[in-house]
C-alpha cells in the first residue's frame, strides 16, 4: 500500500496496455528513482482516442496490468478511465487528479513516440497547466528533438527545465530523461502470439499466464 508523501511528486502513466511489458515496467521504475516519485499511476485508457480500439476487451487489460505491478510497491493501478468510458482523454484525467492531489507535482510519464505526437491530443496545451510532463527515450521510435514537428520542439523548448523544478511546482516543465531502452512493443507482442511464437521474457510470467487463460490475441 502506498504511503502518500503529499509533497513527493507522483507518476502518471497512461496506455492501452495491450497487453502490458516490460517496456512499460522497467522505465518507470527507473524514473520513480530518478525523480523520487511517491509512486507512479498506471492508468489503461478505455478508449485511446488516437489509436485503434485495443483488440482486448478493458477488464481483461486492467487485470493484466494489475498483475503485472503487483509486487512493486511505487506501481499503484488506477481504474478511472476505464470507469468513465467513452474515449480516453488525459486532459479530463488530470483535471481529477489535480483535485485529488492538490499538493504533489503531477508528472505526465510517456515515450518519446507518444510526445511526437502531443500537438495532436485534446486540449494539449491545457496538460502543463495540471502537471509535468516527462518524456523518456523509447528505441526504434522518433530519435528526439530533431525528429519533432515545429509545434512539438517549440513546446519542448519553451518549458524544458531542471529536474529540481519537478519537485518545488506543481505542473508546467517538461524533462527528458534517458532510461534503459527495451525495444519491446505491445504490437509485436500480438504478433508473436498470432504466429504461435513465445512471449517468454517479454512480460512478467504473472501476464503470460493471464494471456493463456483468456486465450487472447488469437
Ligand atoms: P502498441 O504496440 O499497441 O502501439 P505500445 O507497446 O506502444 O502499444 P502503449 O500502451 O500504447 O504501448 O504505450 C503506452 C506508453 O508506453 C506510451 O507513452 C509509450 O511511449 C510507452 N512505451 C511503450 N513501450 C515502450 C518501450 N518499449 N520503451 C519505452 N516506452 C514505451
Amino acid at each position: 500500500m502506498v504511503i502518500l508523501d503529499n509533497r513527493a511528486p507522483i507518476g502518471i502513466y497512461g496506455g492501452t496496455f495491450d497487453p502490458i511489458h516490460f517496456g512499460h515496467l522497467r522505465p518507470n521504475l527507473e524514473l520513480c528513482e530518478i525523480l523520487g516519485l511517491d509512486h507512479v499511476r498506471f492508468i489503461p485508457a478505455f478508449l485511446p482516442p488516437h489509436k485503434e480500439k485495443p483488440q482486448t476487451q478493458a477488464d481483461h487489460r486492467l487485470e493484466m496490468v494489475a498483475q503485472a505491478i503487483k509486487e512493486e510497491p511505487f506501481f499503484v493501478l488506477d481504474d478511472r478511465e476505464i470507469k468513465r468510458g467513452g474515449a480516453s482523454y488525459t486532459i479530463d484525467t488530470l483535471k481529477g487528479l489535480r483535485r485529488e492531489f492538490p499538493d504533489n507535482p503531477l508528472c505526465l510519464l510517456m515515450g518519446m513516440d507518444a510526445f511526437s505526437g502531443i500537438d495532436q491530443w485534446y486540449h494539449w496545451q491545457e496538460i502543463l497547466d495540471y502537471a509535468h510532463i516527462v518524456v523518456s527515450h523509447r528505441p526504434q521510435t522518433v530519435s528526439g528533438i530533431d525528429g519533432w514537428s515545429e509545434t512539438v520542439r517549440t513546446f519542448y523548448l519553451a518549458h524544458q527545465s531542471d529536474r529540481e523544478m519537478f519537485k518545488k511546482s506543481l505542473c508546467g516543465s517538461i524533462r527528458l530523461e534517458a532510461v534503459t531502452q527495451l525495444s519491446i512493443s505491445a504490437t509485436d507482442v500480438r504478433n508473436r502470439l498470432k504466429n504461435e511464437q513465445s512471449i517468454r521474457f517479454l512480460m512478467p510470467e504473472a501476464v503470460i499466464n493471464l494471456i493463456k487463460y483468456y486465450n487472447l490475441y488469437q
